[in-house]
């Protein structure tokens, strides 16, 4: 083969040369591309005369950042980037993923997915629609990679805590999949982001003339249930070995969907899952603080939705594998959600609630809960900024010499309370975690950084491990797995900073370990099709992509 004719994944790329070349994102080196490649791949006087290191287009880039008046501006610039040059923009992310996450993810990628149609360059990902039905299969056949390992899917119904973006989704599926191969080393060509475009109710975004999705409303009940079949069937087809990711669907989806699918494919939902998984890891490093076991906690959530109740249930799973009844385990979680406390004589629970429904009077206020259960973690998945505000904070100080303050509403603007508030408010007592990153916080002389429990620490080692050992299933237990690698992660030296999660720059190594501890799991229980390697670690890094130009 001949040096400009690659293979990428399992595709076989045709010849490119000159303009093209230059115009493929995969294959494109911009200015780095050698004086012999120049020769041999018709680039002569196509580009400045100066070969440039990669090092020099990292410094560029950088440059070329600060000089950006906004973060959404970053955010477009970076776009960009990825559309002309993937290789420069894994490295850039990926050598400065601290900065970068917050532009590439939450929070900004909250404000460029309401602005998706304004903001839009070029198209990125794929579009479903409800107009596809008889032939997604035909439309999943034009995506150009035909070694798809991991899918995300949204119908773009709950964005973040921003709710019904419709097909401006597409930004949320685009940007987990480049935490996938920022945080795991995915390679970009066995990504695919998937909106289903099944219509939106929200009424600003169908009266924006600058609106890119289908102009109608949304499309529910069994119409919806046979599209999403079809693409499951399609996917499943065209793409076998890939792993499905749902993403911001509504809540009266999710569940639905992950319940339906969950035993007969390899899928799962990040915001039930992969948050609980994370919240898990969180507790565990909170408790080498208190010095006590997750037996000894009581958890008290604001918000009953998908992140709410997956955390539940996995925090049930955790306590009953330490011993405790299931019935025990319920008893230690509590949920207060927009109607008040959620117990039994509400005649309002959808099915996803009731099974944290307390035998208890009916409250609707929170601090009143907060009195009455007396818990030492609250937990804020509620999208409700400011719910965890100074009489509530002050309360949790009263009650726990360390309480844990987990506000982990996205975007920042849609947080319980900012790092500043809750050190503040418990003078410098709160084990704190958001969801959205903050600065670091100085209290009474010392430097607090909020840990961010961020999805991307479980996903992308999920991902990795089930693809490195062929997993046929994405299991509960494989969330457990990972939340118990990420925990043992973290350093003291983590925790005396007052960060119970591992610092974002150890991410790939974090996820490897995740990936190892996922596929083990999967060989024990028989769900690996791929064939056991001697050095699983080994294997798992050798499947990483590194953002460096090929020779
Ligand atoms: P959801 O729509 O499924 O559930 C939201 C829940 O909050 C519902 O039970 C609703 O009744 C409740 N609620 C709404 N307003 C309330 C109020 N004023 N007081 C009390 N409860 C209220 O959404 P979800 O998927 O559970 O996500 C909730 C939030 O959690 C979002 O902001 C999302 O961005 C965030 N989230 C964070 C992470 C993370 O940080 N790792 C992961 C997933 C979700």
């Amino acid at each position: 083969m001949k040096k400009h004719e690659r293979t990428i994944g399992e595709s076989h790329v045709d010849f490119y040369r000159g303009v093209k070349l230059l115009h493929d994102p995969v294959r494109n080196k911009g200015t780095a591309f050698t004086e012999e490649e120049r020769d041999e791949l018709g680039l002569r006087g196509l580009l400045p005369p100066k070969v440039c290191t990669q090092d020099e287009q990292v410094m560029r880039v950088l440059d070329n950042l600060q000089r950006k008046f906004s973060d959404l501006d970053r955010y477009v610039y970076l776009v960009a980037l990825q559309d002309r040059n993937e290789t420069l923009f894994y490295r850039v992310v990926t050598e400065h993923l601290q900065a970068m996450m917050p532009l590439i993810y939450t929070p900004t990628v909250g404000k460029a997915t309401q602005l998706y149609g304004h903001i839009f360059r070029r198209p990125r990902g794929l579009f479903l629609t409800a107009n596809d039905k008889g032939r997604m299969g035909e439309v999943l056949g034009n995506w150009p990679h035909r070694d798809v390992r991991i899918i995300v899917i949204t119908d773009g119904e709950r964005i973040l805590g921003l709710g019904d973006l419709g097909a401006n989704g597409m930004g949320i599926s685009v940007g987990k999949l480049t935490l996938y191969t920022a945080c795991a080393g995915i390679h970009p060509t066995q990504c695919l982001p998937i909106t289903l475009d099944v219509g939106t109710n929200n009424r600003q975004l169908l009266k924006d003339p600058l609106y890119l999705g289908l102009s109608q409303r949304r499309v529910r009940g069994e119409e919806y249930d046979e599209l999403f079949a079809e693409f499951v069937d399609a996917a499943t087809t065209r793409f076998p070995k890939a792993i499905i990711q749902l993403e911001d669907f509504a809540n009266l989806n999710a569940f639905r969907l992950l319940e339906k699918y969950k035993d007969r494919i390899c899928l799962f939902d990040d915001d039930i899952q992969g948050t609980a998984s994370v919240t898990l890891a969180g507790f565990y490093s909170a408790q080498r603080i208190t010095k006590n076991s997750l037996k000894d906690q009581r958890f008290l959530f604001l918000g009953a939705g998908e992140a709410g109740i997956g955390i539940g249930q996995l925090v049930v799973s955790a306590l009953t594998s330490e011993g405790l009844t299931d019935q025990e385990a319920r008893q230690r979680c509590w949920f207060f959600d927009s109607k008040g406390l959620v117990v039994k004589q509400r005649d309002d629970l959808a099915e996803h609630k009731k099974l944290f429904a307390l035998d208890h009077q009916p409250m609707t206020s929170f601090q009143d809960a907060i009195k009455s259960f007396k818990p030492t973690a609250i937990i804020g998945v509620s999208g409700a900024p400011g719910s965890f505000n100074k009489p509530v904070l002050e309360l949790m100080a009263e009650i726990n010499e360390r309480p844990i303050i987990f506000a982990l509403s996205n975007p920042t603007s849609k947080c319980e309370c900012t790092a500043v508030e809750a050190y503040n408010y418990t003078k410098g007592r709160a084990i704190f975690a958001s969801g959205s990153p903050f600065d670091p916080v100085d209290f009474g002389g010392r430097a607090f950084v909020p840990g961010q429990g961020n999805n991307a620490y479980i996903f992308p080692g999920v991902g990795l491990g089930a693809m490195a050992c062929g997993a046929s299933r994405i299991t509960d237990e494989m969330f457990f797995a990972a939340a118990k690698s990420l925990a043992s992660q973290v350093t003291d030296h983590d925790l005396e900073l007052g960060r119970i999660f591992p610092s974002l720059s150890k991410i790939r190594e974090v996820s490897a370990k995740i990936a190892v501890a996922v596929a083990e799991l999967a060989y024990d229980h028989g769900l690996a099709r791929e064939k056991r390697p001697e050095n699983l670690l080994e294997h798992v890094k050798q499947m990483m992509f590194e953002p460096v130009y090929e020779e």
